[in-house]
């Protein structure tokens, strides 16, 4: 791994605002990603390797410490925050932990990514919350899942799905698109859509990390799952609210005279980035920062933090977002995986 260790001088700033995070190609970043644990109580094929080790616990951020670098960030400009993984609520204190980041910043918008499977005592409290859920949910096949995942729990999380639809909870669902692995399961995961307000987007399945089940036959494109979708129903591209729709292109489904509530949605991260748009930033579990998902170069934060404490962090924030790179060019330029650490590291 290719880490950067800025170490930047600590004088506190004297601006009363402080200086906002854009990189050198004028993008502002609003939009940080924050891994919670690399641990994951599922075990999917496509993200994590079967045999890789876990961040000792030494080496996870702390609760505060995160708290820490979500107030550096919206001094900053960051208006929105996603908690993923790993699996978020396999980490003890995780749900207090989130309700405290709402009392403390009750206009920040915030996000979860979750599979799905442990969230039945939180629903209520998550619902209070306003947070919204990308659940990952690759199949509606229970064989097909539990060899995708590792784990016989398609039913638990279909029941904690239907749970967020009754209390209104605002929910997205992800799957990668795998051929020869879920492709032919696209379809109905697409007809989830029909009757419930529903986002089901389909991820383009990213090259990444050295032990992945990724190849160019496993790979499929935006255009195949589309043009799948186009014989099974007549596709309307939707308009969304500015921000609402993310790197996600939408449509609304009809057949007949039926129109889904819901939309199909494709995120295509590999045949067509959405880089030029790219207002994120991502920390992972161990305290380091990524400017770019398909960039192994990374910030080593946690210990300036502990250290040196949160003005050398705000530093190094600027500085890392200032050098954002372009993940297309970087996807171009690839040889093998396009970066060296898998998704459960750094939280997809
Ligand atoms: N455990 C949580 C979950 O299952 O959603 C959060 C962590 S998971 C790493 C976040 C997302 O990354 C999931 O939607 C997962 O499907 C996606 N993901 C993992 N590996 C991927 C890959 N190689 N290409 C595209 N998406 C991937």
């Amino acid at each position: 791994m290719n880490m950067i260790s800025l170490h930047t001088d600590t004088r506190a700033h004297s601006h009363t605002a402080a200086p906002q995070l854009v990189d050198k190609h004028g993008r502002p970043v609003r939009y940080l990603r924050i891994s919670i644990t690399d641990r994951c109580n599922l075990a999917c094929r496509y993200c994590r390797g079967q045999n890789s080790p876990f961040i000792p616990h030494e080496r996870i951020l702390r609760f505060e410490e995160i708290e820490q670098i979500v107030a550096l960030g919206i001094a900053s400009g960051v208006n929105k925050v996603r908690f993923t993984g790993g699996e978020p609520f396999v980490r003890k204190g995780f749900l207090p932990f989130l309700q405290r980041i709402h009392e403390r910043f009750p206009s920040l918008d915030i996000r979860l990514t979750s599979n799905g499977t442990l969230l039945g005592d939180a629903l209520e409290s998550l619902k209070k919350l306003r947070v919204t859920v990308n659940l990952s949910l690759d199949t509606l096949n229970r064989e097909k899942f539990a060899a995708i995942t590792g784990r016989d729990l398609l039913p638990t999380v279909l029941e904690n799905m239907q749970r967020m639809l009754q209390l209104g909870i605002r929910l997205k669902v992800n799957a990668v698109a795998m051929h020869g692995v879920n492709h032919d399961d696209l379809p109905a995961l697409a007809a989830l859509s029909m009757d419930a307000p529903i986002d089901v987007r389909f991820i383009e399945f990213m090259p990444m990390g050295t032990e992945s089940i990724w190849s160019d036959d496993t790979f499929w494109p935006a255009a195949s799952i589309l043009a799948d979708m186009s014989q099974r129903w007549q596709l309307l591209p939707a308009t969304h609210a500015a921000g609402e729709a993310g790197p996600a292109r939408l449509w609304k489904l009809r057949k007949g005279k039926r129109l889904s509530v819901g939309h199909m949605g494709i995120i295509s991260s590999v045949s067509q980035c959405f880089c030029s748009s790219c207002n994120r930033l991502r920390l992972t579990a161990d305290g380091h920062l990524r400017t770019c998902l398909y960039d192994d170069r990374e910030y080593a934060i946690r210990n300036v933090l502990r250290r040196l404490g949160p003005e050398a962090v705000r530093r190094i924030l600027l500085a890392a977002v200032a050098r954002k790179p372009v993940g297309a060019d970087l996807l171009a330029r690839r040889h093998g995986p396009v970066a060296r650490k898998q998704m459960s590291a750094i939280g997809g």
